[in-house]
């Protein structure tokens, strides 16, 4: 390893050691070398390109599609004391001559650029003049047509290398199965690259999947008991449960905002905003939201209705704990939206092959949500990883199915009674219904629409006593997840058999069904600043006050002043003189020289305040 990284590394940023791969990547990118680098969010991609930004001679110039990042991105860097900028369409004339000039003075170590400015002739001009160290393109999977972020500008990126062939790239993700991290190769010329896949274990995340019966109030539950106070974010599939749910959580006093493409830029820019540098703001969101966002203490995320893709889960997920602290995933999810999912595909635009590659991406989802195994274990299959842990065993501890065991039982029986009143009501008097319907000739209840169609005389009526109604709901879900019933796409959940009924029927196959649990796992957190002794967590809250209204004087987010996790350590150490705090995670020289004396003098009003007994 190159002896300027690591100074660098504990200099400018304050961490004491690489982690994991970063030490080998920034290696072979210092010496000139391209790379392919894949790293869960979290991970410490940025510091992939920064360092050797900063230790090989001339500016590293980044690529990324978040142009309204870019100032925040920049400012954190000119916190720790690193000269950057960045060029797009946002700034004024004199604003981009300005950084033009820095960079072509030698002035910059990293300069941002968004994708269409490459394009532009006097960008490249501009590129030619100065003297660039690196580029390094982030959100290297929006290149890909596979994955959910395509943008059309990232296919130009190929002429990087064209172009410029000597200087070094360095292609980052966080989203990546094999068929994506070939297409990246590929169409990056990255093909040569040596490419670095890190494990996409994020063990501080712990990820949960309850059956959904009443979403906001199990969401507010999920909020009161275990992240009082904290910042994250809920996801919802359609603009009006986003607007919903965020007034809702307003009305019941939490701090909560709404972000979709529905509303204006500047209202979605401000919320943006307000999240970002503002404590405990919970974002409700559609997943516009969310791509670029680095704010490390976000402490959960909530999905209030099923995400399309494993991958697109991950990807949101991933967005909690960045800062390495316990965070929480959670995913409330019911019949309600198999139904809905499946119905969407059958009307979506495109060809079969489209709707089959979406079937695909929902079936491998499905299969996360109904699993009695390990999570972790099982998203980690899905991105080519194997698990286990420290005993070696392929289970977490840290996911719901590990912290409360689910149990499987064998539903054929209920299945075959299910699907042959489906049968009965085609066969019999061409009719179709949705779940409601057929649980309720299950039950044996003589509601209106059974007498209506004399449905009590169908030789299922009744018979279904076994289960109770959200049990047979349960059922109903399971089986379209396994594809062993269908749903048509007239918005009406009606349900309809599919080729594997028959086999379900005829009694050569077993149906295996996961035990919904009927309470969701009990609270097996504590909010976080719960476990810091009493009068530490007194100076971690002065801690955050301070950083509160240093950051608001700034005009930066919170995260840039120092992270929850350092201020956790100053909380937990009590530094007495500058050589102390230097020595804490996250504390560079540039913070120290400008922090330094603020909070070693809270540190000591507070240990005054404490009486000691
Ligand atoms: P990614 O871009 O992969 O999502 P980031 O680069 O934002 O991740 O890093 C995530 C967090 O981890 C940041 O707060 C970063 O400062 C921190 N971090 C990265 N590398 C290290 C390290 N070697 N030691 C301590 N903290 C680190
Ligand atoms: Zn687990």
């Amino acid at each position: 390893m190159d002896p300027r990284a690591v100074e660098t590394l504990q200099r400018v940023f304050g961490y004491e050691a690489f982690r994991g791969e970063q030490s080998e990547i920034i290696s072979h990118v210092v010496a000139g070398g391209d790379a392919l680098v894949l790293m869960p969010t979290g991970g410490g991609k940025s510091l992939c390109y920064q360092i050797p930004a900063l230790v090989r001679e001339g500016t590293g110039v980044v690529i990324s599609p978040l142009i309204a990042l870019m100032q925040d991105q920049v400012d954190a860097l000119r916190a720790v004391g690193v000269r950057a900028g960045f060029l797009n369409s946002t700034q004024d004339a004199e604003q981009r001559r300005q950084t033009e000039q820095a960079f072509l003075a030698g002035e910059l170590d990293l300069l941002y650029l968004a994708p269409e400015r490459l394009g532009l002739e006097s960008a490249q001009n501009l590129l030619d003049r100065g003297r660039v160290s690196l580029f390094a393109i982030d959100e290297a999977h929006c290149v890909s047509q596979w994955g959910h972020d395509f943008r059309p500008d990232y296919l130009r990126l190929s002429m990087l290398h064209e172009r410029w062939p000597s200087i070094p790239r360095i292609a980052l993700t966080a989203t990546a199965t094999d068929a994506t991290r070939r297409e990246i190769a590929q169409r990056l010329q990255l093909t040569d690259a040596r490419q670095f896949v890190a494990s996409f274990d994020r063990p501080n995340i712990q990820y949960r999947i309850v059956p959904k019966n009443d979403p906001k109030q199990q969401l507010l539950t999920l909020l009161r008991t275990e992240h009082p106070g904290d910042a994250g974010i809920v996801y919802c599939l359609s603009r009006n449960s986003v607007d919903a749910t965020a007034e809702f959580l307003t009305q019941q006093g939490i701090p909560a905002l709404p972000y979709h493409a529905g509303l204006d830029s500047a209202t979605r820019q401000r919320n943006q905003s307000r999240f970002l540098r503002e404590d405990g703001i919970v974002m409700v969101a559609t997943i516009a939201f969310g791509m670029g966002i680095d704010k490390p203490d976000v402490r959960f995320v909530a999905h209030l209705d099923l995400p399309k893709s494993v991958e697109g889960y991950y990807q949101e997920t991933g967005r909690a704990g960045r800062d390495g602290l316990p965070s929480t995933a959670w995913l409330a999810y019911g019949l309600q939206d198999v139904v809905q999912q499946r119905r969407m595909i059958d009307s979506s635009e495109g060809d079969a092959a489209h709707r089959r590659r979406l079937g695909a991406h929902l079936d491998a989802m499905l299969a996360l949500c109904e699993t009695i195994e390990c999570r972790r274990t099982q998203l980690l299959a899905y991105f080519g990883q194997d698990y286990s842990n420290a005993d070696g065993a392929p289970a977490c501890g840290n996911c719901d199915t590990c912290l409360t065991p689910a149990e499987s039982w064998d539903g054929t029986v209920p299945a075959q009674k299910l699907l042959s009143t489906v049968v009965r009501l085609w066969r019999e008097h061409h009719q179709r219904f949705g779940a409601g319907h057929i649980i309720d000739i299950l039950l044996g209840k003589q509601t209106a629409r059974v007498e209506q169609y004399g449905h009590d005389a169908l030789t299922t009526f009744g018979i279904g006593g076994e289960l109770r109604e959200a049990e047979w709901r349960g059922v109903v879900r399971q089986l379209l997840a396994q594809g062993l019933l269908g749903v048509t796409s007239d918005g009406y959940g009606t349900l309809v058999l599919t080729e594997a009924s028959a086999t379900v029927l005829n009694g050569s196959r077993q149906v295996r069904l996961r035990r919904d649990l009927e309470k969701s796992t009990a609270r097996t957190r504590k909010p976080a600043v719960a476990d810091l002794p009493g009068e530490a967590a007194g100076l971690f809250e002065r801690l955050r006050e301070w950083r509160a209204t240093t950051a608001r004087a700034q005009g930066v987010p919170a995260y840039v002043v120092f992270g929850d996790a350092t201020l956790r350590g100053i909380a937990a150490t009590k530094p007495a003189s500058l050589g102390d705090l230097a020595g804490i995670s996250g504390v560079g020289e540039k913070k120290l020289e400008s922090y330094g004396e603020q909070v070693l003098a809270l540190v000591a009003e507070s240990a005054e305040a404490t009486p000691v007994g």
